[in-house]
């Protein structure tokens, strides 16, 4: 601040005001940045000082004592608002003793410290105190502050010196680490850390140093009595020094610890568990085929039980395998194949899987799947277990007669598997939770199909074990759900260029017939192979089957046996005597499977003859052997 002419010295506006020696001093006094000045104390009768007047300030008294123009006034005329007393008492003392005085102290109506230094000038009885001071409110705010940082016993603060030596620390580390602070001062990170982490903490010390700060990092440290507990700790350079902020974080450190124990033990017991359900499963199968076979064809009553208990039998079974992969992919022991495998075959599979349960609610399944080939690598199976458990929570969230989409989006690297439905749809602040285990969003007494919130945790485990994402979108509920699978594509070799790898897939791009009276069987073949790439045709009966051989040409056809009309012997017959008819691939699709059953078939034209209810594997080697692979 310019010094403003008002605090000049000369001249001396009062009697007896002392003139400062003049040159370098008078410029000293000027230049100085303490404030300083020179007061006349007035004394009573008494002796008692009763005022002071100003007689001299330099340019930077208004500065620290926030007072102007005090030249010339008195002690009491100015803005001290009492606080004048004390001063009075101390300049008087000086000026009365000649005893010079230093020290600290905080004017209350100026909001400020200062530091004072008082010193009589001149004679004892021209009273005059010369006055030195500076305002010290910042340098004694950093003071409380480090002093209250020093007390503080959640933070434990260290201060490194040259050497990385401790230099000081605060009560908190002192606490922390059972040290008194003389005997904390001079010791080394390598005295504080246990070896196995000081690897650690040279990390954070390059870290420090190369950056001036350090990330947070754990570790844990050794008390002076040699037990260890866990700290949170990050460092910063503060010119030579490094100080270091620690947290002790030992209570949740021992909790995460009791917390993965007890995780650990709970997928043990899941194994152990699934394992014991597991065993009483398969006699009780067998027992029910048993009783199946055994039980006369007119024991209506028991062989309807005997179908009820067998389908929930299957439930119980998916629910102990589900539960047993759960505890595998939780042990790690989940091995997964790699091989090349269609995404057109893994949907076909997870359709038919699901195709009953999707019929058994009326609801309306839509495929959305491009003629192009698009290939994963990875395990068909599980893969299949995917989308079929994604298939069937859409049929199970849904309310009956509702609609289902499957899409199959290629993009350049990745293969985009979207399932829709039109159901009861998930709270958005529930959406991220479907995927963790026993999660369940829905209030299970009003959705009774619910099971025990594995499905999609099981989900979520092995498309990410393929290298790949699921995610879910809904608007809320009754508002549908989006389930959308990511896989990386590879290219397979008959995209690679392989010229003889196309005509060596048997299965992709034939003309198909299937005959069947049962429409909904005829409509899920026909799905399949439509999802496999085969343009498919269908007939209820055989003369519409004959029909369709003369207008359709299919390359392949699956004719029912039993259908009204015309059964399905019979239409093999006359399919061979069409022109069209002779190059046609007939399959016979029966019931029936007996050695006779086998020879009429063959004898009445057909090239294969299959069982119902027809496998996905089953029929995938059906259509490579009509091939002739
Ligand atoms: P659950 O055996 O309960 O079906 P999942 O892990 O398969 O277990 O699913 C977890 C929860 O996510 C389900 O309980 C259900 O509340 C919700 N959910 C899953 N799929 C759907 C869907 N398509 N529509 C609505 N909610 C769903």
């Amino acid at each position: 601040m310019k010094p403003s002419p008002i605090h000049r010295c000369a001249p001396a506006p009062h009697p007896g005001t002392p003139c400062m020696p003049g040159g370098e001093y008078q410029a000293l006094f000027d230049a100085t940045d303490e404030g300083f000045c020179i007061i006349r104390v007035l004394f009573d009768a008494a002796g008692e000082p009763v005022d002071g007047l100003f007689l001299r300030a330099n340019p930077s008294f208004e500065r620290q004592s926030g007072l102007r123009d005090v030249i010339g006034r008195h002690m009491r005329a100015l803005p001290l608002a009492g606080d004048e007393e004390h001063w009075l008492r101390v300049f008087g003392s000086v000026a009365r003793s000649g005893q010079a005085i230093h020290m600290s102290d905080r004017s209350e109506p100026l909001g400020r410290w200062f530091d004072v230094h008082a010193f009589r000038i001149g004679q004892a009885g021209q009273a005059l105190v010369g006055v030195r001071f500076s305002d010290i409110t910042h340098r004694r705010r950093v003071e409380e502050r480090l002093g209250s940082v020093r007390r503080i016993k959640t933070v434990g603060v260290l201060f490194w010196g040259e050497h990385f030596r401790l230099v000081d620390a605060n009560d908190g580390f002192l606490e922390m680490s059972g040290y008194a602070r003389e005997e904390a001062l001079d010791l080394t990170w390598q005295q504080l850390t246990p070896a196995e982490f000081h690897a650690v903490s040279r990390n954070a010390v390059q870290e420090v140093m190369a950056l001036g700060e350090t990330a947070p990092y754990e570790k844990q440290y050794i008390r002076k009595d040699g037990s260890r507990w866990w700290g949170l700790f990050a460092a910063r350079r503060i010119g030579d020094e490094v100080v270091e902020f620690v947290l002790d974080v030992t209570t949740r450190k021992c909790a995460e610890e009791a917390l993965r124990q007890a995780d650990r033990r709970k997928d043990e017991f899941l194994a152990t568990l699934a394992h014991e359900l597991r065993n009483p499963l398969a006699p009780i199968r067998n027992g029910l085929q048993i009783l199946r076979l055994t039980l006369p064809r007119e024991a209506e009553a028991p062989l309807r039980t005997i179908g009820i208990m067998d389908r929930q039998l299957d439930h119980l079974v998916r629910l102990v395998d589900d539960l047993l992969d759960i505890a595998r992919i939780g042990a790690g022991k989940v091995r997964i194949e790699r091989d090349v495998v269609s995404l057109r075959d893994v949907l076909a599979r997870s359709v038919e899987a699901t195709q009953a349960a999707i019929d058994a609610k009326r609801h309306r399944l839509e495929l959305e799947l491009p003629q192009e080939e698009c290939h994963v690598e990875g395990d068909l199976d599980r893969l299949a277990q995917v989308f079929s458990n994604l298939l069937s929570n859409a049929a199970k969230y849904t309310p009956p007669g509702g609609r289902i989409r499957l899409e199959l989006n290629i993009r350049e690297r990745e293969a985009l598997v979207r399932i829709s439905d039109t159901g009861i749809g998930i709270p958005k602040e529930q959406q991220q939770r479907v995927f963790e285990l026993f999660s369940q969003v829905h209030d299970h007494e009003r959705h009774a199909e619910g099971g025990l919130g594995i499905g999609l945790s099981l989900v979520h485990s092995l498309v990410k074990l393929h290298g790949g994402s699921v995610t879910v979108e809904s608007d809320g509920p009754g508002q549908g759900s989006h389930f959308c699978v990511r896989l990386p594509r590879v290219v397979a070799p008959a995209q690679a260029g392989d010229a003889g790898a196309e005509e060596a897939r048997p299965a992709a791009g034939c003309r198909i017939l299937i005959a069947d009276d049962n429409a909904d069987a005829a409509e899920t073949l026909a799905m399949l192979l439509e999802i496999e790439g085969h343009e498919v045709a269908t007939a209820c009966d055989g003369i519409e089957a004959i029909a369709r051989v003369k207008d359709f040409r299919p390359d392949i056809a699956f004719l029912d046996i039993g259908m009204p009309v015309m059964g399905g012997l019979e239409a093999a017959r006359q399919i061979r005597g069409l022109p069209a008819g002779e190059r046609v691939r007939l399959v016979a699709l029966t019931g029936w499977g007996q050695p006779g059953d086998r020879e009429r078939t063959a004898a009445a034209g057909f090239d294969l003859h299959l069982v119902k209810p027809l496998t996905a594997s089953a029929l995938q080697e059906a259509l490579d052997r009509l091939r002739g692979k």
